[in-house]
């Protein structure tokens, strides 16, 4: 990784503009800018922000006012899940050189993306109506109709289905994971800033599974064979050891690594936040295929027990990527909106 140091040459010519940006996310990923500290007032000295919602009074109109491709990088964290999202999103892959997916969430949908799981209807009766410390008589539902009958409430779109950032514009290369530790982030800007910019669609991160890097590896045996899976509450674990060996799920083997095993490091298998590795086409496939051949028995009734023990399947296997997967998740009858 680059010394911060050598930014202060960057910084005699033209400062390169650079834009954060934040669509449907939880604001993590704001956070792995944050957690750069003091390397990040570095960053700014060299740079020119000129969008940063987050961090800096910038308009929408500060934004359309640049030159096609006058911002030199722009960093979008968040899914697309509203209008107003995909209108930014364009606008800023308009007026950007490099346009990059920054987390989870503009990677590959991110946890925001299980809303795919339910239709657009249903997630907002469930926020607005059916959640036990809503009291909501008036019934008024964001987006959906007036209940007097007075037509449209809201005016900006709530979109069907969560899609990932690069379903909506061209994205040149991805900082994965939920958050992306910030020593990827700065590898990120560096990129940039030195203009060593990777092939288009790299994504950071390394091109072996997660285990390869795993400090518990030496403990992953050669073959594993198991009747059914343990929660961590139901074992005595051991610290130290390879999650899978202790029959714990872990997703580290069918993971992009990169991320200096942090989960594991706090005694947590890994759930797959970097997203599949290269020319795996869905995340959440390769996961349930892994684990799949582990299974100690081809008998039905064993099998059930070993798949009965598998908690909650959707939302395990495809907890950061279904809206970038084949099955994309459930529409419900209205018609998707974009
Ligand atoms: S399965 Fe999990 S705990 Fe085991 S080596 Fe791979 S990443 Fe580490
Ligand atoms: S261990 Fe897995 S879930 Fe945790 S940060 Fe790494 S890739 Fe993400």
């Amino acid at each position: 990784m680059s010394d911060l140091s050598q930014l202060k040459t960057l910084s005699r010519g033209k400062k390169p503009k650079i834009a954060l940006c934040w669509c449907s996310s939880c604001g993590g990923c704001e956070e792995s800018v944050f957690d750069l500290a003091e390397e990040l007032v570095d960053i700014m000295a060299v740079t020119d922000i000129v969008f940063w919602p987050a961090a800096l009074d910038a308009k929408y109109q500060d934004v359309a006012a640049l030159a096609d491709g006058e911002i030199t990088a722009t960093l979008v964290n968040g899914a697309i899940r509203m209008e107003h999202q995909e209108e930014m999103a364009r606008l800023l892959r308009r007026k950007s050189q490099w346009l990059i997916a920054h987390g989870a969430c503009a990677h590959l949908g991110g946890v925001v993306g299980l809303a795919n799981f339910h239709g657009s209807a249903d997630l907002l009766n469930r926020a607005y109506q059916e959640i036990p410390t809503v009291h909501h008589p008036a019934g008024i539902c964001p987006f959906g109709e007036a209940p007097d009958g007075a037509g449209q409430v809201g005016k900006r779109g709530f979109y069907e289905t969560v899609l990932p950032l690069n379903r909506m514009v061209a994205v040149d290369f991805y900082i994965p994971g939920c958050p992306p530790p910030p020593e990827l982030v700065k590898e990120g800007l560096m990129m940039v800033l030195e203009q060593r910019l990777p092939p288009a669609g790299t994504i950071l991160g390394k091109r072996q599974a997660l285990c390869q890097s795993c400090p518990r590896r030496g403990s992953l045996p050669e073959t594993l064979r198991l009747k059914e899976f343990s929660r961590m509450h139901q074992v005595t674990w051991d610290a130290a050891a390879c999650f899978l060996a202790q029959g714990i799920i872990c997703l580290g083997p069918a993971t992009r690594g990169g991320c200096q095993a942090r989960c594991l490091q706090g005694n947590m298998p890994c759930r797959g936040c970097f997203g599949p590795l290269d020319l795996v086409r869905d995340q959440g496939a390769k996961s349930l295929s892994f684990l799949a051949s582990l299974a100690d028995s081809a008998d039905p009734e064993d099998l059930q027990r070993f798949a009965d023990s598998i908690p909650d399947p959707g939302g395990l296997f495809y907890q950061f990527s279904l809206a970038a997967s084949l099955l994309k998740g459930k529409a419900d009858d209205q018609k998707n909106n974009h």
